[in-house]
């Protein structure tokens, strides 16, 4: 802190990421990567962009993915807005479309930690709607005043998945605010709610090709919505920054969507490894919440999550744990390949 800072970064509470280790020999399942590269096709498009053309700018309106993007969910591409992550596509959603005065904005109590970051980031009021006992979004609790709601499907950090027909509910009782849903984990179990753009004005899905497109260092997130919902974000993106993805960023992005085939292989392979290690974990005594997502949330009844999580560590698998306190017993574990997941099994024993 220093004289010279304007006055509100003293109140800034950034977000914490998770630990990307500089020890390569670590079992990483700590922050819900893919433990499979990325589609060789979009590798060798991001070669093919290596040359003199680096001296150029990229397109601002990277209107390749956008194409790309349009074509793969069926819709146009003045619905697709596009971003350096889906990180950033979420900070202009919270500056551009969730300051209003009719009240607050309302997010579950146990969901992704980015978004309090963003409120106060933005001066946006906003209140914590609490999850049932078992962890699921109630959509009644959200009829009231608000001025948007946002939560992740499935729900981070709990894997949750909320049924399309409920998410129908949820934006019918709140035709007059924005209701965000984020579809980081969308691919690994659940069925997305672009299908309900053309449909809802009020509705705008994001998405990232860090988890199921294996992309997170490339830092590619996108919205599909109601053009008039992009148009403030394109708004917000062009007062901010014209270029947030570069000309490989686009060209791989692009190619990523393209090579289907590659992703069902990848996000199939992910799925069944979930699925065994959720088996393997029972054995074990854990509880296990139902997830849709390339993570799990796992507590043990006789043991500690954060020494637990300590104790993985010092062998060489790291996972993530939460201290807030409903959470505060649950380990959030990622699904690696299944060397990976059996090293965790084996560093468990
Ligand atoms: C990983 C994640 C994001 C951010 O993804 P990036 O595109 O890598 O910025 C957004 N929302 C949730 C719920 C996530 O887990």
């Amino acid at each position: 802190m220093s004289r010279f800072w304007s006055p509100f970064v003293k109140d800034l509470v950034p977000y914490v990421p998770g630990e990307q280790p500089k020890l390569a020999r670590l079992v990483k399942l700590n922050t819900n990567e893919n433990p499979y590269g990325p589609s060789p096709k979009a590798l060798q498009a991001m070669h093919g962009e290596l040359n003199d053309n680096l001296r150029l700018y990229p397109d601002p309106n990277s209107d390749r993915l956008k194409q790309a993007v349009a074509e793969y969910y069926g819709v146009t591409p003045a619905q697709v807005f596009v971003g350096n992550g889906s990180d950033e596509v979420l900070a202009h959603i919270f500056h551009g479309l969730f300051q209003h005065a009719r009240g607050p904005l309302l997010f579950p109590d146990v969901s992704y930690s980015f978004y309090p970051v963003y409120c106060g980031l933005y001066g946006i009021p906003f209140e914590q709607v609490a999850l049932d006992e078992q962890f699921q979004i109630r959509v009644a609790d959200y009829n009231r005043p608000n001025a948007g709601v946002i939560f992740p499907n499935p729900n981070a950090p709990t894997g949750c998945l909320l049924p399309l027909q409920a998410i129908e509910q949820l934006l019918q009782a709140n035709r007059d605010s924005v209701v965000v849903v984020d579809e980081a984990y969308i691919d690994f179990g659940g069925e997305t709610a672009i299908s309900l753009v053309d449909r809802y004005d009020n509705l705008l899905v994001t998405q990232t090709l860090s988890k199921s497109r294996s992309l997170a260092g490339l830092r590619v997130g996108l919205a599909v919505g109601h053009p008039d919902l992009i148009e403030a974000l394109e708004r917000i993106k062009n007062s901010f920054n014209s270029y947030p993805l570069d000309r490989m960023a686009i060209v791989g992005a692009a190619a990523a969507f393209e090579d289907r085939a590659y992703f069902e292989a990848t996000r199939r392979k992910v799925i069944d490894s979930r699925e065994a290690l959720v088996g393997q974990l029972l054995a074990k005594g854990f509880e296990v919440l139902p997830s849709a997502a390339n993570f799990i949330f796992a507590r043990h009844p006789g043991q500690d999550a954060a020494q637990l999580a300590a104790r993985l560590r010092e062998q060489g698998v790291i996972v993530r744990h939460f201290k807030q306190e409903r959470i505060a017993q649950f380990l959030r574990i990622t699904i690696g390949t299944p060397e990976m997941n059996q090293a965790l099994i084996d560093a468990l024993s």
